[in-house]
């Protein structure tokens, strides 16, 4: 549209179009700027027509729900890190697991999921998935190559995590992977565990890389995002997918991830190292009968996470002996620094009472003791341990 110029606007139309074409002169911020937007305009009809079509594109700026260059740069930036061509933000880590399975399943169509998926992704392949025809088989996460004997002609997807949600066990990515491209099967995996900075699944093979950006990317628990990275041949569906949900992540959360970027990797090597103290700590401990953490020697998925994996984050398990509930309760509601509560990845630690018998059916879980899921913060390891020795004498004290 045409400029207004130097034109005397009355107040109401002033309080409309004034301060809204402001270019800095100077040199410019180091962050980019938050860019709340729905609509765009455009200065001509030529321009509107060309903007239409190229809202597909990962930087074209149309229309505010196909986001803005807040969004791009996140987006971008998640990309480099993934080594893909391109990423998407989502409104959750849910949201992109979702995404993903209503890209590529329809009715009729078949999907093979490690038993070992975060819960909610489970649920939506019993609820939703089911609902509309798609039928899930989980499988078992040590399965490795031998994927291909439970390929079905209509296997469309296989869902992939490492190390599973609650109980850590490591898959062999690239035997699956590669077994799955052989019959045309493409392959997701939910990689909120490792990040992209110790764990790049696109170059093991894997066709789709989910995130729940929620956990490290954002990293200070103050925000729901969700990511996908692809290569080329699966972005187009994915977007399209994206699009079709209505899903629109706040220029503001995705600003908070962009932050959260800046600091992962110093952040990733604390947790790393925090976690493997109170890991090894514990597993030490006569209270505890198993520990869940794959960089651990003894752990039987140590050799694929040594292999595949070049770090790893502040989440694990383990199991109690056998002890009432009072005990653990004991244990629990006295820490002091593990905050209870769902989700992790912030900087502070949490702790978590897991149920891993009720979210298995390929491998029925074996353990006998309760289960406890910890995540390890930034604070000083030694006061984590102190901490958790203190409630280990309250749980002896309460079992005795
Ligand atoms: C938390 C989590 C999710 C879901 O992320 P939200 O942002 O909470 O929806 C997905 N996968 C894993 C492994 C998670 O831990």
């Amino acid at each position: 549209m045409a400029d207004s110029g130097q034109r005397e606007w009355r107040v109401d139309t002033l309080l409309g179009h004034a301060g809204r074409d402001l270019e800095p002169r100077g040199g410019h911020a180091v962050n980019p700027p938050v860019v709340r937007a729905s609509t765009i305009v455009f200065d001509s009809l030529a321009d509107w027509a060309d903007a239409l079509p190229r809202r597909m594109e990962p930087d074209f700026l149309q229309y505010g729900r196909f986001g803005t260059p807040t969004h791009f740069a996140l987006n971008d930036a998640i990309a480099k890190l993934e080594g893909a061509h391109a990423a998407l933000a989502l409104p959750s880590g849910l949201a992109a697991i979702v995404a993903t399975y209503l890209a590529f399943l329809g009715p009729g169509d078949h999907a093979l999921v490690a038993d070992t998926v975060y819960a909610p992704n489970r649920n939506a392949c019993t609820g939703l998935l089911a609902r509309i025809g798609v039928e899930t088989s989980f499988y078992d996460p040590g399965v490795g190559a031998g994927i291909a004997g439970l390929i079905r002609p209509n296997t469309r997807l296989i869902f992939l995590e490492a190390p599973g949600s609650l109980t850590f066990e490591m898959q062999d990515v690239p035997a699956i992977a590669e077994a799955a491209r052989a019959r045309g099967v493409v392959t997701a995996i939910d990689n909120t565990w490792a990040t992209p900075l110790y764990f790049r699944p696109l170059e093991a093979g894997v066709d789709v890389s989910l995130m729940a950006g929620t956990k490290y990317i954002v990293g200070h628990s103050d925000a729901m995002l969700g990511t996908i990275a692809t290569g080329e041949a699966h972005y187009e569906r994915l977007k399209k997918t994206i699009h079709e949900l209505g899903y629109a992540v706040g220029p503001d959360d995705a600003w908070l991830a962009l932050r959260g970027l800046r600091t992962l990797s110093v952040r990733l090597a604390r947790h790393h190292e925090n976690g493997l103290r109170l890991a090894e700590w514990l597993a030490g401990r006569a209270e505890v009968a198993r520990v869940f953490h794959p960089a651990l020697p003894g752990d039987p998925g140590h050799a694929l996470w040594k292999r595949d994996f070049s770090g790893a984050c502040g989440l694990f398990g383990i199991e109690l002996r056998p002890v009432p509930e009072a005990a653990v309760a004991a244990f629990v509601d006295g820490l002091e620094l593990f905050g209870l509560g769902a989700s992790w990845g912030g900087y502070e630690s949490l702790v978590l009472p897991t149920r891993p018998d009720k979210l298995r059916s390929a491998v029925p879980w074996d353990g006998r003791g309760p289960t406890l899921r910890f995540h390890a913060g930034l604070e000083d390891p030694a006061d984590l341990i102190a901490d958790l020795e203190a409630g280990l004498a309250r749980l002896r004290a309460a079992a005795a």
